[in-house]
């Protein structure tokens, strides 16, 4: 299975890839954790991507092609993969098509509030890459169940980035939705639900 995961930021795309790639064995490429691999490793890459990130644009076309490009080559895609965060251009989108076909494009649909609302709580794990939802009225430091480390917000996280990472994904990503659509790969789920309700949905569509 070639898989894409579509849809609005903090609709759950992570989490759900990770459960799709451990049910069918799939590579998880997550192009946004690629890209804070570089930033951590303070590449040349990482040091251009930092400040797009953090401000909530989107890297360019290029960089990104390139990169899922070679990623997809390596040996444990052979089995499929499952792309989380790409495409998020029409460009993109296509430029994948050209070097790989596709068996299917799921959108998970959120209403804005609700994500606004979901990023304000999200923490992630610095270590293992974990994420939570955490009470932000509670004066409390949070820490990984797996590993222990306190959790810390995404700087891409701020209220007013995600408003405007909202935006870029309208502008942006939005019409990938019609363009999987017109090619008969869309299929789409409603993120609303608990985790396991939302992995449920998915998995009903894919083993359709
Ligand atoms: P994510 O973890 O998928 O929410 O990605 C975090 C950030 O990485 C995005 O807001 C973009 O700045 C950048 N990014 C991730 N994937 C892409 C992509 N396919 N195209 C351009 N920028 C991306």
């Amino acid at each position: 299975m070639k898989l894409i995961l579509l849809g609005p930021p903090g609709a759950g795309k992570g989490t759900q890839a990770a459960k799709i790639a451990e049910r069918y064995s799939l590579a998880h490429i997550s192009t946004g954790d690629m890209l804070r691999a570089e930033i951590a490793s303070k590449t040349p890459l990482g040091i251009k991507a930092k400040s797009l990130i953090d401000s909530g644009e989107l890297v360019p076309d290029e960089i990104i092609v390139g990169m899922v490009q070679n990623r997809i080559q390596q040996p444990d895609c052979q089995n499929g993969f499952l792309l989380d965060g790409f495409p998020r251009t029409i460009a993109q989108a296509e430029n994948l098509l050209g070097f790989s076909d596709i068996d299917c494009a799921v959108c998970i649909t959120v209403p804005d509030e609700e994500i606004i609302d979901r990023m304000a709580r999200r923490r992630v794990c610095p270590v293992c890459k974990n994420t939570y939802s955490v009470d932000v009225n509670s004066a409390e430091h949070f820490f990984c169940e797996a590993c222990g480390a306190e959790l810390v917000a995404r700087d891409d996280d701020k209220p007013e980035t995600v408003k405007h990472r909202l935006d870029v994904y309208a502008a942006q990503t939005f019409p990938l939705v019609n363009f999987f659509r017109e090619k008969g790969l869309l299929e789409e789920v409603c993120g609303s639900g608990t985790v396991d309700e939302v992995a449920q949905s998915i998995f009903k569509i894919l083993e359709k």
